[in-house]
Parts: C-alpha cells; structure tokens; sequence
C-alpha cells in the first residue's frame, strides 16, 4: 500500500525533534487555577447587572462607587470603580446598566456626576438622538398628511399650502384671440355688448360726460349657445386679458376658502386692468338665499357670493375691469347679484334660429373641405334646437366619417347622418333585426310618414327610416320651414296625428300592437296638457293657468292650485284632445291604407325614404333606384375587385 500522505514523512537526513517531558498533576493543577481565575475576571467584567435609576444608581454616584457612565439611547451604561466593587456583594457585577428615558436627563443629573468625579461619555448628543428618534415618526406622519390629504384637497393647484385660497382661475391672454367673427347667429347678444367692448378700449370717452358703465354683465341661455365664447370674444375684440373661473371652483369643503379666492381674483384682475373676469356657473354660488327654514349650511357659498359683491361694490372709477357671469338658470339668481351697480345688464343668449344655426355651421365648416352639394340652409332647417356647439359637433363627426370613409370632401349624406348620431345615436345597421319586428317597425313608420306628409298644418317630411338607431327601431324626421316660438291648435293637433300615426298603422296592418309607441303616447300626453293647462287651449278649462310657477316650484316644491274636482276636468279634456287627435289620424289613415302599405313595402326594400320618394309612392308611383339588396352586392363587388 502506498503511503497516502508522502509530505509527513520527515526528509532523510534530518535530525529527529527531541523528546517533550511530560508534566506532573501539580503543574496541570496550577495551569486549570489561573484558566479559572481569568475565566471569572473576565466573566465578571463581561457581566452587566440592570440598576433601577433611582434609588440605586443615584445612591452608587453619591457614594462615589460609579467610575464611568456613558449614555445611550434607553440606558446609561456604566462602570463601578474599585470601592464600588468592594462595598457590592463578592461576585457581583462590574458593569451596570441603567434603564432610563430622556425625561429623566437634566443638567442636575450632570453636575451630580461630575461633583462625583463620574467620566461621562456621550451626553447631550446621544441624549438628542433619542429624543429625535421619538419625534421622527411624528414628522412623518406630519408629511404624509401634507402630501396627499392637503396636495390632493387643492387637486390641480400646483403645491403649496400657503396658495390654498388662492384663486384657481385661468388667464387667457392674446395670443389665442377669439374675436365676433367666431361667434354666430346671436347677433343681439352681439349688439348688446358692444358698448362693453367700447368702455374696454376707451374709457375716456365714458367719463368724459359722466355715467356708470355697467360693470357686471349677466350672459343668460341654454347650455352650449356660445355664453363662455361670447365672453372670450368681448376679450378678443377689446384686446384685453381673460381671467376665467368656474362657479363651483369657489366652493370648498373649508368655509372661507372661496371668500378668499374671490379677493385673490379680483386682485389679480385689478392689477391687470384693463381685463375681463368671466364667472362660469354663477348658479353654483349665487342661488337665490331660500327663507330660513329651506337654508342654512351653506355659509361657504355665501361668503363666497357676499365676497363677489364687496368687491364689485368696490370698483374704483379707474379699475377697468369688467365681470361677466354665466348661467342656465337666471330665474334662480339670488336678487342681490342682479342689482343697479352688480349684474345689472343681463344678455339673451338663445338657442340659435334657423339663419344663426347656417351660420353657425358655415363658422366651423371653415376648417373643413366640403362637396358641392352642401346646403346649409337645409341642414339648419333639419336641425332645431340644436345649440352651437351641438352644431359644431355635427361638422366634426360628418368631417370624421368623410375621412373615415376615404373621402376628399365632407358631402350632404355624411352632414345629415352625422345630424341623425348627435342627436339620436349611432345607426344600427349591423343590429340582427327579426322579419315581423322589421314589419311591425315598417308600417310603424310608414303610418307617421303618411300622416306628416298628407296633412297641411303638419311640418312637410323630410326622411323616414327603418334603420335602428340609439334605442329607436326606426324613424320619421320632419323637415320644418321655420323656427316655431308659437304653436297654433291646429299645429299641435296635426302634432298628435303624426304621433299617433305609428300605432293606429301597427292596429290596422299587423296582428299586434307594440310598446314602439311608447315615445309617441308621452310627447302626445304632455303636448295635450301643455294645451289644457298652459296655453288656455282646452274647451271648458277657460284662460287659467293650472301649471304653476317653475321659479317658485323650485324652492317651495310644485303646489297644485286647483280642487280635486278641476284636476279632474284637466283629465278628461287632456283625454278628449288626444282622443280627437286619433280619431282623425286614424280617419286619414284608412281612408289611405294602400297609400301606407306602398310606402311600409318600400321601406322594407330601402331601408330609407326621402320625402321626394315618399311623394312618388303617395301619388300612385315606383321608386327606381337601388334596394339594400342591391347595395349589398355592389359592396361585395367592390371589396372582391380590391
Ligand atoms: P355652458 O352653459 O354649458 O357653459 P356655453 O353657453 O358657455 O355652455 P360655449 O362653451 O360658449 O357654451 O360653447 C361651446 C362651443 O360651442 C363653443 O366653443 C363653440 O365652438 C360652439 N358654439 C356655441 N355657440 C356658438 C355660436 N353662437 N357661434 C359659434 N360657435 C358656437
């Protein structure tokens, strides 16, 4: 076997390493006595004994026993000397501790060890950091609470807490100037600020002669009609700078903060005389103050609309700075805002008529490219009561399908459906429609196209459509000659025949009524008690009022002012109106069933009628042009080609 471990052999040649004596069991004795004497040195110096502070740590230092002490963060530690080794008990500890907390630190205790000839280690340092340790949590939390419950309350206001009541208003200046020329169709609320516009530029010609310049304009009108535009343009044409702020920007949940907002924006303003300062949604804080029973809890608005009314008391004759407000809702204005020397000029901002709404849509169709066939005098007509910005919609989407489509221009057809989107939904083409709703929904429409078109005091038609579109199944738009701001009796009666129209077709050609009237019967019933109860229209009702008052309802609730009995006779003349109004429609109707039935056929095959087509089927004709089906294929075609 080889030696598995060669390097141990000693080399050949080497002296051998003497022998060690062994030791006799005395020395082993004496070597195991000095192992333990050391043993117990240091195991008496590594002890540590826990002292209470007071008494015992206090009595060791009077005694003069304690060599060092050295403070740490929850202890002293310390070190007896060699008569505090020998007053203690054999055995006893030399290190101590001292459980203690920085309350107990004071310059007595100090001055104590010092007079004691004690080595202090580490005072008032390691005395602070504890103290800074306790505190750090607290500093934490303090920041934490800063940065998301203060930062988040002011939510958008740029940091510091010290700008918390300040206002949050935003300042357009020149350069993106909107002038009268963007704005169309309220050339009275045009005329009317001019004179603003006029004190803006030249405030000497004003107070040459003397007189007050209104300083608060009230812009009065339904939501989208060009209120926050208008404002921007009296801006524009005066070439002054616009601080804007909405009203519910005021109110916070801190009372107060609005009230100071207000000043913090009437500053500014001032300083940047001359300017203009539009208050969007004045309604928010300038509710009418309701009598004491309805108010209370609403200190912060109020503050809020008494601080705007201080500070529009206090214009200077030099200030030239202009407020103008905003509101849907003017009939719930509290009366001090609308005072001699505040709001006291207030301006219509109507929806626009027919000529405002062509001229609306030709101001945005500026930016668009469009067909020849565009006529905006007969989209303005398709679309009443749609606002100015309802409008600049219907170019936008009709510019987004055209592209959509691949187009080069914005033709009629994308105008018109883009029309129908805004204001009844998406058509529905790809919806699964089963055959006998499409039949019910075909004569449905055929019965109010038929209707519109035969009767004279009804608006002429304009289209009539089989294609489901927001939650309609169908529909028949009318295509008005002017803006109605009165409704004549015979006009609200043909009203109520086209309505009924659709059911009395559903009665008389299909198996089955259904609930597509549903609309019908409600614009019916409510146009029918506008008539018995407002317009002094029913037989026996006379000239009374039995609606009530919207702006007292507001605040007290709607209160019936008339006997049980009354309210029964409105009933039953409501009932007599639209009973009239279906026994004629339903007249009409039969006396021209075959006229309908060509017309729900067609619209089973087209899908969609214009009034010229529905004109050709009433007078005895056929419609020649291309069915669904047909489209259908000629798609097929193209998409196959490509
Ligand atoms: P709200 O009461 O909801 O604040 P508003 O009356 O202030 O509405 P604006 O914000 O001025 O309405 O109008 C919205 C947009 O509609 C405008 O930016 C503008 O593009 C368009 N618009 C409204 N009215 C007109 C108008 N008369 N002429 C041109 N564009 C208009």
């Amino acid at each position: 076997m080889s030696n598995p471990n060669p390097s141990s052999r000693p080399p050949k040649g080497m002296p051998k390493p003497p022998l060690v004596p062994s030791r006799n069991p005395l020395s082993w004795m004496a070597i195991g006595l000095i192992l333990l004497l050391m043993f117990l040195t240091v195991v008496r110096t590594s002890r540590v004994e826990e002292i209470s502070f007071s008494p015992e740590f206090l009595d060791y230092v009077e005694k003069g026993y304690v060599k060092s002490v050295r403070f740490q963060s929850e202890k002293i530690t310390g070190e007896f000397n060699e008569a505090g080794l020998a007053a203690r008990p054999d055995g006893s500890a030399k290190h101590f501790d001292v459980i203690y907390t920085p309350a107990m630190y004071n310059e007595k205790l100090i001055e104590r060890l010092e007079s004691a000839k004690v080595e202090i280690r580490g005072k008032a340092q390691d005395i602070w950091l504890p103290i800074l340790w306790q505190l750090l949590p607290i500093a934490v939390l303090v920041a934490l609470i800063y940065f998301f419950f203060l930062r988040n309350l002011r939510s958008g206001g740029g940091g510091m807490l010290m700008n918390f009541g300040r206002s949050r208003h935003k300042l357009r200046g020149k350069e993106q100037k909107i002038t009268f020329d963007d704005v169309a169709g309220i050339e009275e609320a045009k005329e009317e600020v001019a004179e603003t516009i006029e004190f803006l530029k030249n405030p000497k010609k004003f107070k040459k002669i003397g007189g007050r310049i209104p300083r608060g304009l009230l812009l009065i009108g339904p939501p989208g009609c060009g209120k926050t535009l208008l404002a921007k343009a009296i801006a524009g044409e005066a070439d002054v700078p616009f601080f804007s702020i909405a009203g519910s920007d005021f109110v916070e949940m801190f009372v107060g903060v609005g009230a100071s907002r207000v000043r913090d924006l009437f500053k500014q303003a001032k300083e940047n005389s001359p300017c203009i300062i539009f208050l969007d949604e004045i309604d928010a804080i300038g509710k009418k103050r309701g009598p004491g029973f309805v108010s209370g809890g609403h200190d912060e608005r109020e503050q809020t609309l008494n601080a705007i009314l201080v500070e529009m008391d206090g214009f200077d004759t030099d200030d030239q700075v202009i407020v103008i407000a905003a509101t849907n809702r003017a009939d719930i204005l509290d009366p001090a805002l609308t005072r001699p020397g505040r709001f006291d000029r207030s301006v219509n901002v109507p929806l626009p008529d027919l000529k405002g709404r062509a001229q609306i849509l030709k101001v945005h169709a500026r930016k668009v490219k469009l067909g020849p066939d565009v006529d905006f005098e007969r989209l303005a007509r398709v679309t009443p009561m749609f606002s100015g910005a309802e409008l600049e919609a219907v170019i936008n989407e009709a510019a987004i399908s055209a592209s959509m489509a691949n187009k080069d221009f914005v033709e009629m057809t994308d105008l018109e459906e883009a029309r129908d989107k805004i204001r009844w939904g998406r058509a529905k083409k790809s919806r699964a429609v089963d055959e006998s709703d499409k039949r019910l929904t075909a004569f449905h429409e055929a019965g109010h196209a038929l209707v519109q078109s035969m009767l004279k005091d009804a608006d002429p038609l304009h289209k009539v459509s089989i294609i489901p579109r927001g939650s309609m199944g169908g529909a028949t738009f009318a295509l008005p000659e002017k803006d109605r701001h009165v409704y004549t009796r015979r006009y609200c009666m043909a009203l109520l025949q086209v309505w009924y129209g659709g059911r009395i077709a559903e009665e008389l050609f299909c198996d089955d009524i259904s609930s597509g009237a549903q609309m019908d019967i409600q614009q019916a019933t409510s146009v029918a008690r506008e008539m018995v109860m407002t317009w002094g229209m029913g037989e026996q009702m006379g000239l009374v009022n039995y609606s009530g008052d919207p702006a007292r309802d507001y605040y007290l609730g709607p209160a019936n002012e008339y006997s049980q009995k009354t309210a029964e006779l409105i009933d039953q003349e409501v009932k007599k109106i639209v009973d009239q109004a279906y026994h004629d429609a339903r007249m009409l109707i039969e006396a021209n069933k075959d006229k309908l039935e060509a017309i729900a056929k067609s619209l089973l095959k087209y899908e969609t009628l214009d009034a010229e087509d529905v004109k050709t089927l009433i007078t005895g004709g056929t419609l020649d042009k291309p069915t669904v089906g047909d489209l259908l294929v000629q798609e097929q075609k193209k998409t196959q080609a490509n």
